[in-house]
């Protein structure tokens, strides 16, 4: 079979032997796969990203001088079960798979390790047990972005954002567009988008962000209008005062008034503002710019070492959450979404491609003008991009 193979940072087409499913796997025939951004760094960055992994006690990533196939957004079909399935689809089923499979007593990250090769191929094995079913004929190019719109909705969940609260994402590349899409379906109302390209800012206002802004002409922080953010020190030392003076004048001991306030959740509001760039100081300016006691939520990955003041953070009482990946459920649920046609990621996909062109795709990629997700067709011939929907 055909397969895109990553060795020292150059990408090429190589004739590999058609893979076995070992005991629980199946192997898929691959009908699409998505380029990720982390495809783009690891193609350059795998040692250093390999190094932070192994910190925490997992050493089986990908690293540059070795041979990996790159590809963990897929969509396919059922080819051939291993021993000890329960073989519950018949061949040829669509479906999709967590990018996880077991491998010599290890799990392993399919598509970013060199011993899980990925979907840049025309074959690939996944784990039976994390396979679906792709339900009411949900086109293959769509059920390929379960994987990135599960991201997006784990960030989502974790945001824990309310349907009246702000919602201000920064950046709009695939991940932040799909963290638009999944905060829309979620039903918060206001969502602010926030983008240096024309390009992304287009896109990010066709999956259904409310306001968005330009970064280098407007802050995205107060684009939305006066949302009662609490947007400085002087407000919050005010607003500690003020309260306590207010409930002295009632009858009662005031801090039987404050603790059933608590209790029926008052607190001052405040946005929840998605990091979803991923370079070095990005979190420093979202602490710098954002109201007090706004929660921030990191999807964006910055392997590198970055910095930012915790002084800052502090004074405005700034929650930053750090999120990866999805729980098999939120994967299960964004399969849903996406066939219940609850969510519509379509707008994100800008181009196909053969595999003979994902070096071409790559490079293209690099320009958030031209492209958002290229999708790979190991079927098409095609050597550069191609339209969408061809
Ligand atoms: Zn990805």
């Amino acid at each position: 079979m055909k397969a895109v193979v990553c060795q020292n940072a150059e990408l090429s087409v190589a004739d590999l032997p058609e893979p076995a499913p070992g005991r629980g796997q199946v192997r898929l025939s691959v009908a699409r796969c998505g380029i990720c951004g982390s495809d783009l760094h690891a193609r350059h960055g795998m040692d250093d990203w390999a190094d932070v992994t192994a910190q925490a006690g997992y050493d089986r990533l990908g690293r540059s001088n070795e041979p990996v196939v790159f590809g963990h957004e897929f969509s396919g079909e059922v080819a051939e079960y291993g021993t000890g399935c329960k073989g519950e689809l018949p061949t040829g089923t669509p479906v999709v798979a967590l990018p996880l499979i077991r491998n010599d007593g290890a799990v392993d990250g399919v598509g970013l390790s060199a011993h899980a090769p990925g979907a840049y191929a025309e074959q690939l094995i996944v784990q039976e047990s994390l396979m679906l079913p792709v339900p009411n004929g949900l086109p293959s190019d769509v059920a390929a972005l379960t994987e990135p719109m599960a991201v997006a909705w784990h960030a989502v969940r974790r945001g824990e954002v309310g349907r009246r609260q702000v919602a201000i994402v920064i950046g709009c590349g695939p991940v932040g567009l799909g963290v638009i899409l999944m905060l829309k379906a979620k039903g918060v109302r206001t969502v602010v988008a926030s983008d240096f390209s024309p390009g992304r800012r287009a896109l990010a206002k066709a999956v259904g962000a409310d306001v968005v802004v330009d970064p280098a002409e407007e802050s995205p922080y107060s684009a939305a209008g006066d949302r009662g953010h609490v947007e400085d020190i002087p407000s919050v030392l005010e607003l500690a005062v003020g309260t306590r003076e207010k409930l002295g004048r009632l009858p009662v001991g005031w801090w039987h008034v404050w603790r059933v306030a608590e209790k029926l959740g008052a607190a001052p509001k405040h946005p929840v503002i998605f990091e979803c760039v991923g370079v070095p100081g990005v979190i420093e300016s979202i602490i710098d710019s954002a109201p007090l006691f706004s929660r921030v939520v990191v999807v964006g990955v910055c392997v590198g070492p970055d910095r930012f003041k915790p002084a800052m953070a502090i004074n405005k009482e700034i929650d930053l959450r750090f999120v990866i990946g999805y729980t098999p459920l939120e994967f299960r649920d964004t399969l849903q979404m996406l066939a219940e046609g609850e969510v519509n990621p379509r707008p994100l996909i800008t181009g196909e491609v053969g595999l003979e062109g994902v070096d071409a795709a790559f490079a293209a990629l690099a320009d958030p003008e031209r492209h958002a997700k290229v999708l790979i067709d190991p079927a098409s011939a095609a050597a550069e991009p191609q339209p969408a929907g061809r």
